[in-house]
Order: C-alpha cells, then sequence, then structure tokens
C-alpha cells in the first residue's frame, strides 16, 4: 500500500471518529453519567474543595484510552493491510478527541489548564456557555461538547430551563449542579468551588 493511500485514510478516518466520538460522548454523559454511572460522575457537578485537583470523574475520562492505544499499536505492528491503516486512524481520531475534550472542557471551561487565550475565538465562547448551562441544574442539556451550542438550539426550552436556578433535590440520589466557573472561565476562590 502506498504512502498517498495511507495518508488518505488516516485523513477519512480521523474526522468521522472524531465527530463519532463526540456523539458517543454526548450519549454516554446522558444516558450513563447521569444514569447509572451517576455516583462517579457527580463529583464533578458538586463542589469541590479548595485544593482538591482530582475527582471520580477523572476515571471515566480514561476510559476509552486502552482502546485508543490498543488500535494505534495494531496501526503500527500489525500486517499490512487497510484494516491496519484504519485502525490507526480509529486510534488516532480517539487520541485527538481526547485530547481536545481534555483541553475544552477540563481546561477551557472547568479551569483546569492556561488555555484561556482559546476564548478570543467565538466558537469556544459559545461552547463554554453551553456547558456552564449544563451544569446549572439536574439533567439539564446540552450532553454533548463541541456539539453543544447547536444542541441547545435545537432543544430551546430545555435550555431555557437550564436558567433557572438549582434546586437540590435530595442528599443521596443526583444532585442539581451549578456552574462553578465565573465570566472569565477560572474557578471561584471560595471554600468549595462547584463544577
Ligand atoms: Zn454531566
Ligand atoms: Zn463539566
Amino acid at each position: 500500500m502506498s504512502g498517498t493511500t495511507r495518508l488518505g485514510i488516516w485523513l477519512l478516518t480521523v474526522p468521522l471518529v472524531f465527530v463519532a466520538m463526540e456523539l458517543w460522548a454526548a450519549l454516554l454523559h446522558g444516558r450513563i453519567w447521569h444514569g447509572l454511572l451517576w455516583r462517579v460522575h457527580r463529583s464533578h457537578h458538586r463542589l469541590r474543595r479548595l485544593g482538591e485537583r482530582l475527582e471520580a470523574n477523572d476515571a471515566l475520562s480514561l476510559l476509552h484510552a486502552p482502546i485508543a492505544i490498543a488500535l494505534i499499536l495494531y496501526g503500527c505492528q500489525g500486517r499490512e493491510g487497510v484494516a491496519r491503516e484504519l485502525a490507526f486512524g480509529v486510534g488516532l481520531g480517539m487520541t485527538l478527541f481526547g485530547i481536545a475534550y481534555l483541553v475544552v472542557h477540563d481546561g477551557l471551561v472547568h479551569g483546569r489548564l492556561p488555555v484561556q487565550g482559546l476564548l478570543r475565538f467565538r466558537y469556544f465562547i459559545r461552547v463554554r456557555e453551553a456547558h456552564q448551562m449544563h451544569h446549572r441544574g439536574r439533567d439539564v442539556p446540552p450532553f454533548g461538547l463541541f456539539f453543544g451550542p447547536l444542541e441547545i438550539r435545537q432543544r430551546p426550552r430545555a435550555a431555557s430551563e437550564s436558567t433557572l436556578p438549582a434546586q437540590r433535590t435530595d442528599a443521596e440520589g443526583p444532585s442539581p449542579r451549578r456552574t462553578s466557573t465565573n465570566t472569565s472561565g477560572r474557578f471561584r476562590a471560595v471554600s468549595r468551588t462547584n463544577r
């Protein structure tokens, strides 16, 4: 297989996988993280103690990493052919999505990385605003990140409901969430910060 063909397969696969991962992540977030795995995911929505750097929810972010690594390894070591190049492209797309999610969600929206410079782009301002809406109530869309602004536009009612103040329902069940970020995207310097 020629180098050009390989490159062509990767260039086709990576963006498709990126979009597929966004849709898959939104589905997981809405149906599983806010359902079966709420006990883990709520660590991302509740108040965070000052100085607390990690949250249980971070483990969910790593779930796809072994799959991406395995695909890339197969793409490097496997028998030559279309399957090997596809595996490499899928693994690369998953990896790029994971990095982008980390930078935009954890870094930009929640202020865990110094990437506020991205706010010079209007798109990232809208992504941040959309995700902040998600943190304003119980099961409030958008559940996707990069398509978050689009999701809000398609569900204007849910988005407007998300502007209502969050109300606690019970101590043990899924708790309401409020955004932790102020207008600059940084955590507030309070005894506990919420996310
Ligand atoms: Zn959530
Ligand atoms: Zn978040």
